[in-house]
């Protein structure tokens, strides 16, 4: 009760920060921007020291995952906030004549940012970024499996950041579903489908947006033939993105790979041969690789070599130390369709290797399932990209790359249908924190008496 009391007083002290409307100015956005690339600069080895307490994130990694691409973002943000903030002037059809109209971007005003752990820090200050720029008052909720990145993102954006419109909140679940019963003018929400149902069905109640960006199981298809002079980048491409970034628990990770039959024994070979020279041979000599964020994921990412079926189908790795909370780089070929590791999303370091008779059977597999955050394909097949392009559904598709899509600020990054809904990055994210309010400016003159009832051909005088 204390808690709701102590939440509805802090929002309405950000409520009353809104209505003085001094964070929609350009100097307060403009202002706020900057102190948050300060606080990445001067606290850089705070950010690596929390990301590597939460999930062992080593300094390279945090630095290329989540300080590098937040400094981007606000740097962007800083560079084109004036153009985001300036009216867009609309043509008017005659039949208005004479009239002028605009295209407001108006702040949204109180906004919730509710983050997943598995990169705490650029998935907090990403929406951040646009929320500020966009003139709101912010709340962030951090998320609590990841305490470290949470207690710094507590302290120091305080210390830098305007105290009486910007606020980070922690606490686990019940913090989060107090938050939730209050009345916000947007929600942002970062993390699963399963959780993402519960806010949507909060911000339901209030009839306030939300945009939601969830996960799933994202595919590569690989087209070994037509990539055969590239085979060395693309193999180390997917080998970095499944296992080097936060050891598969990335929300854009690839879960299973594609591929045909009559390539799957060499595409194997090459990728062991690559796996034990960049992550070390065993589970002893495991390096440049982060450990699971807790014992529960790791408990959850176990269990699927555990099904007999599964464990059968171990080509590479399958070893585990629950001590350090590491679990080796993992190959299966052909696990059951029905087991869980190809029903859910794996969120770890196993990858699924599918074998297809014909490579273009990928887009039935893909369409009989839920749609994908992103979906990949190394393919030279023009033919073959135009049907990808045109067949299939999925927040993004990258062609002979992985992950990259998300530092590209020109791109919308989001999800499609199980996978999430709205978008952000770059221009995208000061969008999701704003609403476009058509401004229509009209005189007196001329005026038409056709437009006026009684509608019997007699016409209204004045
Ligand atoms: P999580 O457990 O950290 O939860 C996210 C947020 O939900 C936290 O703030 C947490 O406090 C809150 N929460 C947890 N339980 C709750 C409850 N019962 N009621 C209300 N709030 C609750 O994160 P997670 O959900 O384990 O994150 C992993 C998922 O996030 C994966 O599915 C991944 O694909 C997805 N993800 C998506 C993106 C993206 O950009 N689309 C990025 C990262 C992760």
């Amino acid at each position: 009760m204390d808690e709701i009391i102590s939440s509805e007083r802090l929002l309405g002290e950000l409520r009353e920060t809104f209505k003085s409307g001094k964070t929609t100015s350009f100097e307060w956005r403009k202002t706020q921007l900057q102190a948050l690339l300060r606080l990445l600069e001067e606290q850089e080895n705070k950010c690596f020291q929390a990301l590597f307490d939460d999930v062992g994130k080593s300094k390279v990694e945090a630095f290329k995952d989540e300080v590098g691409p937040a400094k981007k973002a606000v740097v962007h943000a800083l560079s084109c906030l004036k153009e985001w903030m300036t009216p867009k002037k609309v043509g008017m059809r005659l039949l208005l004549y004479p009239s002028k109209a605009e295209i407001v971007p108006d702040p949204y005003g109180l906004v919730l940012i509710m983050t997943s752990w598995n990169y705490p820090l650029d998935l907090a200050l990403e929406p951040l970024i646009g929320a500020i720029a966009a003139g709101n008052v912010i709340v962030v909720k951090p998320s609590e499996l990841a305490p470290a990145t949470s207690s710094f993102l507590a302290n120091t954006v305080p210390l830098y950041l305007d105290n009486t419109a910007i606020k980070v909140i922690e606490g686990g679940p019940e913090a989060s579903q107090q938050l939730l019963q209050q009345k916000w003018d947007k929600i942002f929400y970062t993390g699963s489908p399963k959780i993402g149902r519960i806010v949507m069905t909060e911000a339901a109640k209030h009839l306030t947006p939300v945009t939601l960006e969830l996960g799933g199981k994202c595919p590569l298809i690989f087209d070994y033939s037509s990539i055969s002079s590239n085979l060395k980048v693309a193999l180390r491409r997917l080998s970095s993105a499944k296992w080097g970034a936060c050891c598969g628990q990335a929300c854009i990770s690839i879960d299973y790979v594609l591929v045909e039959e009559k390539f799957t024994s060499s595409l194997i070979d090459m990728l062991k041969t690559l796996v034990r020279r960049l992550y070390g041979e065993n589970i002893e000599t495991l390096g440049s690789i982060s450990r699971i964020v807790n014992k529960r994921h790791f408990d959850r990412v176990c269990n699927y070599l555990k099904d007999p079926a599964v464990a059968a189908s171990i080509v590479l790795g399958g070893s585990y130390d629950e001590k350090r909370l590491l679990i080796e780089p993992t190959i299966l070929l052909n696990p059951p369709l029905d087991s869980a590791v190809m029903n859910e999303e794996i969120f770890g370091p196993i990858l699924p290797i599918i074998t297809v008779k014909n490579i273009q059977e990928s887009i039935d597999f893909i369409n009989t399932r839920p749609k994908p955050l992103a979906l990949y394909a190394f393919t030279h097949n023009d033919a073959f990209k135009k049907r990808i392009v045109s067949e299939t559904s999925s927040g993004s598709l990258v062609f002979n790359d992985v992950m990259i899509q998300y530092i590209c600020e020109e791109l919308p990054f989001g999800g499609v249908g199980q996978s999430g809904m709205g978008r952000y990055h770059g221009k995208y994210s000061f969008d999701a924190f704003s609403h476009e309010k058509s401004v229509l400016y009209r005189g007196y003159f001329p005026d038409l008496s056709a437009r006026y009832p009684p509608w019997n051909g007699f016409k209204m005088e004045f």
